[in-house]
């Protein structure tokens, strides 16, 4: 089959890679000058890694991406380094996880003891001032019930996270830990997301966190260049405005600022990124499908980037940051994590949020941004001046995190769409784990294997004389 992809993100390059493992003929078009999409980067002429436009990290649970890495021959170049991330109480971040409890012994100074993390993460929360001791112990015991306990999600998606972590947390725990932790990924939305999507953020996540040699962009260039090995093509700077779906069943797929590539009719397109974007390519997707998507609801994000000439917060990676006392949710100094030796010596500071993209944020300029961000630096770090920034960068993506309402499962539009040789993976079929790439990587497969399975398969194979085995490629991982 000849099978366009629109979008060189971490989920079309996957989905790629598969269906040119099993022959067929690949073009992947991408609006952007580089591939990764969310996950790509950005270079300052200092640095020998780009640095992510907006932060990234995996976890050692993202068993996909790890073995995608691996089928690709780059294993090698993940590394799994144990930052600390903090939650902002008081005037300071308390290190919720990647701390362990050390002794001080005579000779050898301070030993960290080798207890589990789920043992060193519930002794730190057992220290953080921010609750009452009560509420320590009661939040160790949530979160093992959710992490060690409860294996299916279906039961808790009936329900919001608001009400499920007020009735077993209380109150208390609820205004102190579980509150921010919503308002700040879901703002207005943070009262009707789903305790499934709860429930799957603390399941899956690890204290370890995983970053690649050379970041995220150097992770989807191995891929990219792993795609192009196998026969397939990747045009970037091809953003792709209408798919036209052709009498015989084919679709006419046109790149109009590059004559160069012209019009290529094609058996079977995906299209991966936002709702927004499918309507807008296929408006000939049948109303009830086009109603499925318009009800999907999603967020934005803005990140700033600051490159700073001394460090900022002692030695933390990740801070949440209380939205009502700052004028962003995540403060992460990146240089807690991969040492600033690859930066030309620059300590990295990201400051973001997740907005709906009709916020202010998505309109005031660079500078104007900055001027408000800047008295938060001061008070995370009291010595913070302003002579410290030698350089800044903006990045705001419109479809940034899609939000889960109760019973999200029976409003998700297939990937396989109802018209023949038409097919979507984005974010927003992500469920019910939080999107991430180790999920681009997942749903990447899952299309490539619908591509495969698809009746349109095997149609276009017999017709054209081959013998059709009516299943997928060997999985290599
Ligand atoms: C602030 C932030 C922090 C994040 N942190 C993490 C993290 O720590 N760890 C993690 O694993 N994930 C993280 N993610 C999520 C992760 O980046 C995404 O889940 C993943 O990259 C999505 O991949 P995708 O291929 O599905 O979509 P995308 O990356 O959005 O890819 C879609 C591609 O389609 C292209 N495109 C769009 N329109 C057209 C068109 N008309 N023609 C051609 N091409 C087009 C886009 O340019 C883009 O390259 C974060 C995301 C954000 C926003």
């Amino acid at each position: 089959m000849q099978i366009a992809i629109i979008g060189a993100g971490i989920a079309g390059l996957t989905a790629a890679y598969d269906l040119t493992r099993a022959g067929h003929q690949v073009t992947v078009y991408e609006a952007a000058a580089q591939a990764g999409g969310l996950a790509s980067g950005f270079r300052d002429t200092r640095w020998d890694w780009p640095l992510e436009r907006f932060y990234h990290h995996i976890f050692t649970t993202d068993q996909a991406i790890i073995d995608l890495t691996r089928a690709i021959g780059f294993e090698h170049a993940l590394f799994f380094p144990r930052p600390l991330t903090a939650q902002w109480w008081g005037e300071r971040g308390y290190a919720l996880t990647g701390s362990r409890p050390a002794v001080t012994l005579p000779g050898r100074g301070r030993v960290e003891l080798p207890v589990p993390d789920l043992v060193a993460g519930g002794l730190s929360v057992l220290g953080y001032p921010g609750l009452p001791f009560v509420d320590r112990v009661r939040l160790n015991l949530v979160l093992a019930y959710l992490k060690l306990a409860v294996r299916d999600w279906r039961p808790l998606e009936q329900e919001t996270a608001a009400r499920w972590a007020r009735r077993w947390g209380g109150e208390t725990l609820y205004r102190e830990f579980f509150q921010p932790l919503l308002e700040g990924k879901f703002g207005p939305y943070a009262e009707q997301v789903n305790m499934s999507w709860l429930w799957a953020r603390f399941k899956t996540r690890s204290v370890r966190l995983g970053y690649y040699v050379g970041g995220f962009q150097a992770l989807s260039d191995h891929l990219m260049a792993a795609v192009q090995k196998l026969g397939a093509t990747v045009l970037l700077q091809t953003p792709i405005q209408a798919l036209t779906p052709l009498p015989d069943g084919r679709w006419q797929v046109a790149a109009p600022i590059a004559p160069e590539t012209g019009a290529r009719d094609f058996d079977a397109v995906i299209v991966t990124g936002s709702p927004g974007l499918l309507s807008k390519l296929a408006p000939q997707l049948p109303p009830s499908y086009l109603g499925q998507l318009k009800e999907l609801r999603s967020l934005g994000a803005v990140v700033m980037t600051i490159a700073l000439k001394q460090p900022l917060t002692g030695g933390l990676y990740w801070v949440n940051l209380p939205k009502t006392q700052f004028p962003f949710l995540a403060l992460v100094e990146h240089t807690n994590f991969i040492p600033r030796e690859h930066y030309g010596g620059d300590h990295l500071v990201y400051c973001g949020d997740y907005l709906d993209p009709s916020h202010e944020y998505f309109r005031l300029s660079q500078d104007e941004l900055l001027q408000r961000f800047l008295p938060a630096l001061q008070r995370v770090n009291p010595r913070f001046e302003p002579s410290w920034v030698r350089d800044v960068w903006l990045h705001r993506e419109p479809y940034a995190q899609p939000i889960v309402p109760v019973n999200h499962s029976r409003h998700i539009p297939p990937l396989t769409t109802p018209l023949p040789g038409l097919f979507w993976a984005s974010m927003s079929q992500v469920y019910p784990w939080d999107r991430g790439t180790n999920f681009a990587v997942e749903i990447g497969q899952r299309v490539a294997r619908e591509v495969l399975q698809s009746d349109l398969a095997r149609s276009t194979l017999t017709e054209r004389g081959y013998a059709v085995a009516g299943r997928g490629p060997e999985d290599p991982r």
